[in-house]
C-alpha cells in the first residue's frame, strides 16, 4: 500500500489562551484568543509584542487541538483570531473553521482592515468582524481606499474601530466617521482611546472631542480597553 503524507499547513504563533474579550461588541464575552505573530503595519502606538515576534510554528491539528482543550475547560465556543495581523494566515484560519465549524463554534476576527484580498477567502466562514480604520498620522501611510474597500467587503458582519489619542488629528478622525457613514452606516463605530496614554491620566472626558465628530452614527461607542482596567490578558 502505497501512504501519500500530505504535508500540513502551518503558521506562526503568538499564543492560543482563554480569557475575557476586553474591545468592542464582544466585551464580557468568554473567548479562545488564537494570536497569530507578525503584522504587515508598524502603527506609532502598537504594544502588541506579536506583531513583531517570529512565533511558534503551528500546524491546524495542532491549533484544533487546543481549541478544543480550551473550550472544554473554559466553557466557551468563541474563537477570535487575532494578532499581529490573522489575515496574513487566512488559508490558514479557513481550514481551522471548516474543521470546527460542525461542533458548532463562533468565529470573530480582529483586523486591521488592510488586506482585503485575504478577507475575501475566508469572509464566509467568520460570523463577525472587528475591522480597524487606520490614521495615515498613525501608520505613515494612507489607506483610506484600502479600508473602504475592506469595510465594504465585510457588510453587516463588520464593526469598526479606531483607535485615538490626544494628539490625534481631528480631521483624520472626521475621515474615518465620514467613511463609516457612507458605507455602513447601521454598524457600530468603537472609538478606543490608545491605552497608554489612557491608563496614565484616566481622563475618560477627554476623548469627548472625538465623540462629538461622530455623534450622527447610531454606533459611535466610546469604549477604552477593558481588559487593562480588569488587568486580565
Ligand atoms: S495593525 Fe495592530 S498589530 Fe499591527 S502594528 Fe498596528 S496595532 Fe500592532
Amino acid at each position: 500500500m502505497i501512504v501519500i503524507s500530505m504535508k500540513e499547513k502551518k503558521a506562526p504563533i503568538s499564543e492560543i489562551f482563554c480569557s475575557w474579550q476586553g474591545e468592542g461588541l464582544f466585551a464580557g464575552e468568554k473567548q479562545i484568543f488564537v494570536r497569530f505573530s507578525g503584522c504587515n503595519m508598524r502603527c506609532t502606538y502598537c504594544d502588541e509584542p506579536a506583531s513583531r515576534e517570529k512565533g511558534k510554528e503551528l500546524s491546524i491539528s495542532d491549533v484544533i487541538s487546543i481549541i478544543r482543550k480550551l473550550s472544554f475547560k473554559y466553557k466557551t465556543k468563541a474563537i477570535s483570531f487575532t494578532g499581529g495581523e490573522p489575515l496574513l494566515y487566512c488559508d490558514f484560519i479557513k481550514e481551522i473553521c471548516l474543521k470546527l465549524l460542525k461542533k458548532k463554534f463562533i468565529f470573530r476576527l480582529e483586523t486591521n482592515g488592510t488586506l482585503p484580498e485575504n478577507l475575501k477567502k475566508v469572509i464566509k466562514h467568520i460570523h463577525h468582524i472587528s475591522a480597524d480604520i487606520k490614521f495615515p498620522s498613525q501608520t505613515g501611510v494612507d489607506m483610506w481606499k484600502i479600508h473602504e474597500r475592506f469595510i465594504s467587503m465585510c457588510g453587516k458582519k463588520a464593526c469598526v474601530k479606531v483607535v485615538v489619542s490626544l494628539n490625534t488629528p481631528i480631521s483624520e478622525f472626521k475621515k474615518a466617521a465620514r467613511l463609516v457613514k457612507k458605507i455602513l452606516p447601521e454598524t457600530n463605530f468603537f472609538i478606543q482611546p490608545e491605552s497608554g496614554e489612557f491608563l496614565k491620566k484616566r481622563n475618560f472626558s477627554a476623548y469627548d472631542k472625538f465623540y462629538r465628530e461622530a455623534y450622527h452614527l447610531k454606533g459611535a461607542r466610546l469604549l477604552p480597553q477593558l481588559h487593562k482596567i480588569w488587568n486580565i490578558k
